[in-house]
C-alpha cells in the first residue's frame, strides 16, 4: 500500500503549544501569552492508495488561513501559517495522478483549521468526521474554540464516525475504514475530546496517522502533554495507549505536524517505545 505524505505548507505555533508548560487553564493559555515561538513545522495530509479507491487523512491547510479572524486572541498571537495555492491537498494530490473523483474517503483526526483547511478539494468523497467533535464547533463556543465552520464548503455535509466494540490494540473500540479492516480508524482523546487516528496494516507494517495526538514522536513518547489539550489526563492516558500500541507491535507513528514524519514513513522506521507495566 503507497502513503503519501502530502505537506501542506508550513505552520508556526509556540513552543508551549508543543508541549505544555504547567497544568489546566494555565497550560492551555501559554500558546497565546508565551513569547517563546517554535520553528516552523509542517502540515502534513496523508494519502492511503488502497485497493478499495484512495483514501485521505486529513486535508491540511489552505490559503485562506493567512487571514484569520483579528478578534481571537490565539489566532492573533498564537499561529502563523505559510502556504501557496499550488501546495494545497487538491493540486498535490493531482500532481502524483490522484483525481479528487479518486479520493473515495476522507476522514478527519478532528476539524482543527489546518485539518479541515483543504476540505473543498475533495466534494466527491464519502467524508467521516466524529460526531462530538462535529458538535463541538457550533456557536460562539466552537467560535471561541478556534474552530471556522464557516469556512467549511456549502456542501460539506459529513457521516458522523460510528465507532464499534472492537478492540484494536490498547484501544477497546475502533471503527474499519475498509471492507479489508486493514485500515481502521481508533479514538485518541486528548487534543480534542473527540480526536480521532487512524492505523493502517500493511503486510507487517503498522503505520498510524496520529494527526495532533500529539506534536512530535518525541512529546509522545514522554507523555508530555500539549498546550493544547482540555483534559490533561485524558491526554496522557493516550498517549500512554499510542505506547502501548507501539510496544505490542511495531508501529511507524506519525503526527501531522512533526518535522520527522515524512522521512519515518518514506523508511517506515517504527517507533521504539518503552516496555510498559502490564495493563491492570
Ligand atoms: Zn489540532
Amino acid at each position: 500500500m503507497r502513503i503519501h505524505a502530502i505537506q501542506t505548507g508550513r505552520v508556526r505555533i509556540k513552543e508551549a503549544q508543543i508541549e505544555g508548560r504547567g497544568h489546566g487553564t494555565w497550560r492551555q493559555l501559554q500558546p497565546i501569552i508565551s513569547q517563546e515561538w517554535a520553528d516552523w513545522s509542517p502540515t502534513y495530509a496523508w494519502a492511503i492508495e488502497h485497493p478499495e479507491g484512495v483514501i485521505v487523512v486529513d486535508t491540511g491547510a489552505a490559503v485562506h488561513l493567512k487571514s484569520l479572524p483579528r478578534w481571537h486572541p490565539y489566532f492573533q498571537l498564537g499561529v502563523r501559517f505559510d502556504i501557496e495555492p499550488e501546495q494545497e491537498a487538491g493540486p498535490q494530490l493531482r500532481s502524483r495522478g490522484i483525481g479528487a473523483r479518486d479520493v473515495k474517503t476522507v476522514i478527519l483526526t478532528h476539524v482543527h483549521i489546518d485539518h479541515d483547511g483543504g476540505l473543498a478539494h475533495f466534494p466527491h468523497s464519502r467524508i467521516l468526521v466524529s460526531g462530538d467533535e462535529l458538535a463541538r464547533t457550533a456557536g460562539v463556543a466552537g467560535a471561541i474554540l478556534g474552530y471556522l465552520p464557516n469556512r467549511w464548503p456549502k456542501w460539506f455535509d459529513p457521516t458522523p464516525l460510528e465507532w464499534q466494540a472492537a478492540r484494536c490494540g490498547p484501544f477497546a473500540q475502533s471503527a474499519p475504514l475498509t471492507k479489508a479492516g486493514d485500515v481502521v480508524a481508533v479514538p485518541t482523546p486528548g487534543h480534542t475530546p473527540s480526536h480521532l487516528s487512524v492505523i493502517v496494516r500493511d503486510g507487517d507494517a503498522q503505520i498510524m496517522l496520529a494527526g495532533d495526538a500529539s506534536y512530535l514522536e518525541s512529546t509522545m513518547l514522554r507523555g508530555a502533554v500539549d498546550g493544547v489539550s482540555p483534559d490533561d489526563a485524558d491526554a496522557a492516558s493516550t498517549l500512554a495507549a499510542i505506547r502501548e500500541l507501539c510496544a505490542q507491535h511495531a508501529t511507524v507513528y506519525l503526527p501531522t505536524h512533526d518535522p520527522k514524519s515524512a522521512k519515518r514513513l518514506e523508511e517506515r522506521r517504527a517507533t521504539v517505545a518503552p516496555a510498559q507495566n502490564a495493563a491492570a
